[in-house]
């Protein structure tokens, strides 16, 4: 018995081992070895545009870890560029982060709060002879440095004293010289293999107003230099970014090191996210933004996080997503179906299954009696009693699918076609009797008879019938507007045309805006979700929709391409 639980426990801890992935592995070493007795992570976007998939990636990645160690989790703006940063951009992040989940209490930094701190480790490392101000050109600079093959030359100013420095750089900070006059840059190793070794530049003159310290300073650090003590300075323990970003870690450990920050952080690179079929560059977004081919960066057919949120996802499905996805070091892309998949396992036994009738055509009984109204009974997720029944009412005249009506059906067609007998959902089998058409053959009614022994939960069983459709009584209808999305590119019909645009899918909007929905919607507020039986996951625009006019977005079909292998 002992020795049973003891081979479970081996076996449960072992299996545990085998799914950590490796930035999990590297922390266990590091708390194992002692480098860190805690962990902290960080988020830090660049306040310059909407997040994305990509960043929800890195946020739940950075956030989970801070939570499954225990530790701490922050957020914090890398604002030291003042060219691009905008409040807006600040605020849509923030309410991202929050709708995420991610919890970073009340650590909300900014980078430019640091600007002295910076400033003090360049002071430094200048005294200790590891940074000179160089007057090369921005060109000079990129012709000495070399490139992969040729080793990099020195600079002329790069043997300036300690004193001549420290006065150079002050006099930079004190807006002495113009923009690009002159620079600081660390003292490495031209001939480094590494390029970013080649003495980078730490610090450049910029006269800009910057949107936190406004005209405090016209000098700014460069990321490579600003990020590392950012996070030095926050007690970051494992600065996790993605993979564009490994062979700055030599330099990323130099600042640090000289620096002499105590238990420095280290950086740990994954891999980015990408997803088929989807844009996420900004540039592109901003074109389609401006030609009104999306109405706006949280267009449903984008995938920012407010574009997902828009369109119906919610945290959870996104977090499924990312756990699925996994951390890796190899660049590959996801397929756009299983963020679909993710959605619609979410919203399955989550959401009330109502009816909506997306093209419709009228369906008359012709011997039900006129006027009257009946309540019928209708569970809202027969998968989940937990979310209980509604009411629906039911009439004479009512709105169904016109593809649940043929006049002429070919074999194996179920639903209504003359002399057939159907199950109205949650109502009455009906069996058709005929059609009207206008002048040009298109069917405009459909008429039909029902039997009253047959109604729903009444336990009539003498016959059954194959095809059951759903309807809205046409009396008591919603009209509302549906909007049903397509990818707008398609990576299999090339996502670019060979001059540099991009290749959009015409059809990835199409507006239905005759729709009928069950008046049980009628009070649906923005971000309110439903199952539309057949047509799938719909949610409440939050942009467009008014209780007037309601407007729904399809979040994803019921149908899936994408099979999970278990
Ligand atoms: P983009 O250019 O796509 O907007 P970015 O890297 O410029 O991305 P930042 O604001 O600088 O955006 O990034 C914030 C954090 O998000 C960084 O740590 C970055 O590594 C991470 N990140 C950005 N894109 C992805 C992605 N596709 N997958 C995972 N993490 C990402
Ligand atoms: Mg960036």
């Amino acid at each position: 018995m002992e020795e049973n639980t003891k081979t479970m426990e081996v076996s449960a801890e072992k299996e545990n081992t085998v799914s950590k992935h490796f930035i999990e592995q590297e922390i266990d070493k590091d708390l194992a070895e002692g480098v860190y007795d805690h962990v902290q992570t960080r988020f830090p976007p660049e306040p310059n545009g909407y997040l994305h998939i990509g960043h929800a990636k890195s946020i739940l990645l950075n956030s989970g870890l801070a939570k499954e160690y225990g530790g701490k989790f922050n957020l914090r703006f890398d604002d030291t560029n003042p060219t691009k940063e905008k409040t807006e951009f600040v605020e849509s992040i923030i309410e991202d982060v929050k709708w995420l989940g991610a919890d970073y209490e009340d650590r909300l930094f900014f980078a430019s709060d640091y600007f002295e701190t910076m400033y003090e480790c360049a002071v430094l490392l200048i005294k200790k002879g590891k940074a000179f101000v160089c007057d090369l050109s921005a060109e000079e600079i990129r012709e000495y440095r070399g490139d992969f093959t040729t080793p990099g030359k020195e600079s002329p100013y790069r043997n300036r004293s300690v004193e001549e420095n420290l006065k150079l750089f002050e006099e930079m900070k004190n807006g002495v010289y113009a923009d690009g006059e002159k620079v600081l840059r660390a003292k490495i190793d031209m001939s480094s293999p590494n390029i970013n070794m080649r003495d980078p530049v730490i610090y450049r003159v910029a006269h800009m107003t910057h949107h936190n310290t406004g005209d405090k300073w016209c000098i700014y650090p460069m990321y490579d230099f600003a990020h590392p003590i950012e996070d030095a300075v926050e007690h970051i323990t494992h600065s996790i970014c993605t993979l564009e970003f490994e062979d700055h870690r030599p330099l990323y450990d130099w600042v640090v090191r000289e620096c002499e920050f105590e238990n420095p952080p280290r950086q740990i690179e994954f891999a980015k996210l990408y997803l088929t079929n989807v844009i996420t560059g900004k540039r592109y977004i901003k074109k389609l933004v401006e030609d009104g081919i999306v109405d706006g960066w949280d267009d449903p057919r984008l995938v920012s996080i407010a574009a997902l949120r828009r369109r119906g996802y919610t945290p959870e499905s996104i977090r499924k997503f990312v756990e699925l996805v996994g951390v890796s070091k190899a660049n590959s892309s996801v397929d756009y179906a299983m963020l679909e998949y993710c959605i619609r396992e979410d919203l399955k036994l989550k959401k009330s299954r109502v009816m909506a009738i997306l093209d419709p055509i009228k369906l008359v009984i012709d011997n039900y009696p006129e006027g009257q109204i009946e309540e019928l009974v209708a569970p809202n997720n027969m998968e989940n009693p937990e979310l209980g029944e509604r009411t629906v009412p039911f009439g004479r005249e009512l709105y169904i699918e016109r593809e649940d009506f043929m006049e002429e059906p070919p074999k194996k067609y179920f639903r209504l076609f003359p002399g057939n007998e159907v199950r109205l959902m949650n109502a009455y089998f009906v069996t058709c009797t005929g059609c009207e058409k206008d002048e040009n053959g298109n069917v405009t009614v459909v008429h039909c008879t029902y039997d009253p022994e047959t109604k729903s939960g009444s336990g009539f069983s003498a016959r059954k019938v194959k095809g059951t459709i759903h309807w809205v009584a046409a009396a008591t209808a919603v009209t509302a507007e549906c909007r049903l999305y397509e990818n707008l590119v398609d990576e299999e019909k090339g996502k670019l045309n060979a001059d540099g645009t991009l290749n959009l899918n015409p059809n990835s909007l199409t507006v239905l805006k005759e729709c009928y929905v069950e008046p049980s919607l009628k009070d649906a507020k923005a971000y309110d979700s439903f199952q539309f039986v057949r047509n799938g996951f719909f949610c409440v625009d939050a942009k467009d929709s008014t209780p007037e006019h309601l407007v729904f977005n399809r979040i994803v079909s019921l149908k899936s391409s994408f099979k999970i292998s278990k």
